[in-house]
C-alpha cells in the first residue's frame, strides 16, 4: 500500500494535495503534528472528509516530528481525533496505557505501535518488531535512519528473518531509499511518501514518482532489480533512462539508487535482494575493479568499470562511458577530422580516463590538466599524452591543445563546486567546448564557452549515450523511448 503523509497547516491544503495524488495512494497519514491550531479544533472531523483510510499521526520533535507541546497536551489531542473514527492512530512504543489507546479500542482504530530512530538503526532490529506489538491487532513500525550501506544490510537482514509477521519496516535517509521502493517485495505493509517540498520524513519521495518511475504496484518476487551505487547518487538521472526502457517494452525489471558507502556490504546487499545489473559512478568506477570476476577491454585498458552484470561465475564489469563519450563528439566532428584534432581534457578521474582512452584511440593528441598534479602525470605516462596541473600558466598550454576542451571533473555539478574550473582560460569560440556533467545542463564551464562562440556537447547527451549502451548489456535490448 501506499501511504501520504499530510503535513499541510489546514486541512483545505491536504485536501489539495490528497486530490493531487488520489490515484496513486492507497490510505492517508494525518501528521496532526503539522496542523495549525484551528484545524487541530476539528481534529476529529478529518475522516468524514475524505474516503481513503486515515492514520492518525502525532509526532513529537524526539521522533521526527513537529509536535511541540507537552506529552499530555499530545495524548489529549490523538484521544480528541479519534472520537472522529480513524482507522489507524500511530503510538509509539515508549508510551504508557493511556486514554488515547482505550478510545482506539472502542472505534475500532488499529493501533500502529511504533519506533523511530532518527540516529541510527539499533543492533537487534527482529527482536525490536516481535516486542512491539502489545496485542495481536497491533502493526509494529520500526523507521530507522539509514546512514550506509551496512545500515540498509541489517534492515534487510529483518525483513528476512521477520517474514512470518506483518510489520512496516523502513530506513529513513538516502542510504535507505531502496526499502521504499520494494516494500512490497520485502514484506513491509506499507510504504510512505509525501508531496514534494513537504517531506514528512527523510527519503520520502512523493506517490507519482514511486507509481509512474518505479512501477510500485508492479513489483513482484519475480521482478529483476537493477541498480546504481555511487556516493551521492540520489541526484542520478539514471533511474529514469532505465525505468522508463523497462516500462516502454513491458520488461518485469526495477532500477533503483543505492547510495554506497562500503562496497562489501553493497556486494552482500546485492546477493541478498538478488540485484542483476548494476550501473557504477563517483567515486566508485575504480575502486569495484577488485570485486569483478571478469572485466570486459574497455574496462582493462581505462582502469575503471561502470557497468557491472551479475552471471553464475559472478560479477562482469563493462565500460559504457567509452562509446557513450565518443558518440556525440564524432556526431559533431566525423572519425577523420577528430583524428587530426588536439585536446585538452580537464580532469584525471575515473571519467576523463575513459574520455582519454577514447581520444587516443583515434589517434588524438591530448593534454591533461588536473588539480593533483600527479594523477595528471601518471594518466599522460600511461595514454601517451602532456600533462599540466590546474594552476599557474595552465591557460597558455591549453591554448597549444584546443580544438576541443573535455571538463570531466565534478566542478559546476549541481550541489558540488559550481565554478568552471578553468575560468583563467580565454575560449577563442573556435572550440568544441564539452561538459561531461549534466546537472545542470548548462554549467559554467559552457556557459563561458558559449559565450565566446564556441560549439558546446553537455553531459546529457553522453549520460544519454552510455545509458543505451547500459541499457542494451542489461537486457539485450534497444533502449526505444528516452525519458
Ligand atoms: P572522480 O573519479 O572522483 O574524479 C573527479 C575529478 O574531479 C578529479 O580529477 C578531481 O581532481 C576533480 N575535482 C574534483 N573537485 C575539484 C575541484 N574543486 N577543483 C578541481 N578539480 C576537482 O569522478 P568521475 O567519475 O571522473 O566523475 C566526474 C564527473 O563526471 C561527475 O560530475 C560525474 O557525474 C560526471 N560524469 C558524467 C557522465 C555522463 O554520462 N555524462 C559519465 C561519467 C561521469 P583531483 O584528482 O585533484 O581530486
Amino acid at each position: 500500500m501506499i501511504c501520504l503523509s499530510l503535513t499541510a497547516e489546514t486541512f483545505e491544503e491536504n485536501l489539495g494535495i490528497i486530490a493531487r495524488y488520489r490515484q496513486y495512494i492507497d490510505l492517508l497519514e494525518l501528521r496532526a503534528d503539522f496542523l495549525g491550531t484551528s484545524a487541530c479544533s476539528h481534529l476529529e472531523r478529518f475522516p468524514s472528509l475524505t474516503d481513503l483510510p486515515v492514520i492518525l499521526t502525532v509526532r513529537r520533535k524526539q521522533d521526527g516530528g513537529a509536535f511541540s507541546g507537552t506529552e499530555a497536551d499530545r495524548l489529549r489531542l490523538i484521544a480528541k481525533g479519534l472520537v472522529g473514527g480513524y482507522a489507524y492512530v500511530d503510538l509509539e512504543s515508549d508510551l504508557g496505557e493511556n486514554q488515547a489507546e482505550r478510545i482506539a479500542s472502542g472505534k475500532g482504530t488499529r493501533i500502529i505501535r511504533s519506533f523511530h530512530d532518527t540516529r541510527g538503526v539499533p543492533a537487534d532490529i527482529p527482536s525490536l518488531l516481535r516486542t512491539l506489538p502489545r496485542t495481536k491487532r497491533e502493526i509494529p513500525k520500526a523507521a530507522l535512519m539509514c546512514s550506509g550501506s551496512t545500515d540498509l544490510e541489517r534492515i534487510l537482514h529483518a525483513y528476512a528473518a521477520c517474514n512470518d509477521m506483518g510489520k512496516i519496516l523502513l530506513g529513513m535517509g538516502d542510504a535507505g531509499f531502496p526499502t521504499r521502493v520494494l516494500t512490497g517485495r520485502l514484506g513491509s505493509l506499507m510504504t510512505y511518501t509525501s508531496a514534494p517540498g513537504t517531506r514528512a520524513a527523510p527519503g520520502h519521495i512523493d506517490p507519482e514518482t514511486l507509481s509512474t518511475r518505479y512501477r510500485y504496484r508492479t513489483i513482484t518476487g519475480s521482478t529483476r532489480i537493477y541498480g546504481i551505487i555511487g556516493n551521492p547518487v540520489m541526484h542520478t538521472r539514471s533511474p529514469l533512462i532505465h525505468n522508463a526502457g523497462f516500462a516502454s517494452l513491458g520488461i518485469d525489471a526495477v532500477y533503483i539508487p543505492f547510495q554506497t558507502d562500503d562496497l562489501e556490504a553493497f556486494f552482500r546487499i546485492a546477493d541478498m535482494l538478488p540485484i542483476v545489473g548494476c550501473s557504477v559512478t563517483i567515486p566508485h568506477k575504480e575502486a569495484v575493479l577488485p570485486f569483478l570476476a571478469k572485466q570486459a577491454p574497455d574496462v582493462n585498458a581505462v582502469g575503471a568499470c561502470n557497468t557491472m552484470l551479475k552471471t553464475h561465475t559472478g560479477w562482469e564489469g563493462y565500460n559504457t562511458d567509452v562509446q557513450g563519450f565518443l558518440e556525440p563528439l564524432l556526431l559533431r566532428t566525423g572519425t577523420e577530422r577528430l583524428a587530426r584534432m588536439k585536446a585538452t581534457v580537464i580532469g584525471a578521474g575515473g571519467a576523463a580516463r575513459a574520455a582519454i582512452y577514447a581520444l587516443r584511440s583515434f589517434g588524438v593528441q591530448v593534454l591533461i590538466v588536473n588539480r593533483t598534479r600527479e594523477k595528471a602525470e601518471e594518466l599522460a605516462k600511461q595514454f601517451g599524452c602532456a600533462s599540466a596541473p590546474l594552476s599557474g600558466a595552465y591557460a597558455g598550454i591549453i591554448s597549444e591543445f584546443n580544438d576541443i576542451i573535455i571538463q570531466t571533473t565534478s566542478c559546476g555539478m549541481t550541489g558540488h563546486h559550481e565554478e568552471n574550473p578553468i575560468s583563467e582560460y580565454r575560449f577563442r569560440g573556435t572550440e568544441i567546448a564539452y561538459d561531461i556533467v549534466y546537472s545542470p545542463p548548462v554549467t559554467p564551464f559552457l556557459a563561458q564557452a558559449r559565450k565566446a562562440g564556441c560549439m558546446t556537447i553537455g553531459g546529457e547527451e553522453m549520460l544519454t549515450a552510455q545509458g543505451k549502451r547500459q541499457f542494451r548489456l542489461f537486457t539485450g535490448k534497444d533502449l526505444t523511448q528516452e525519458p
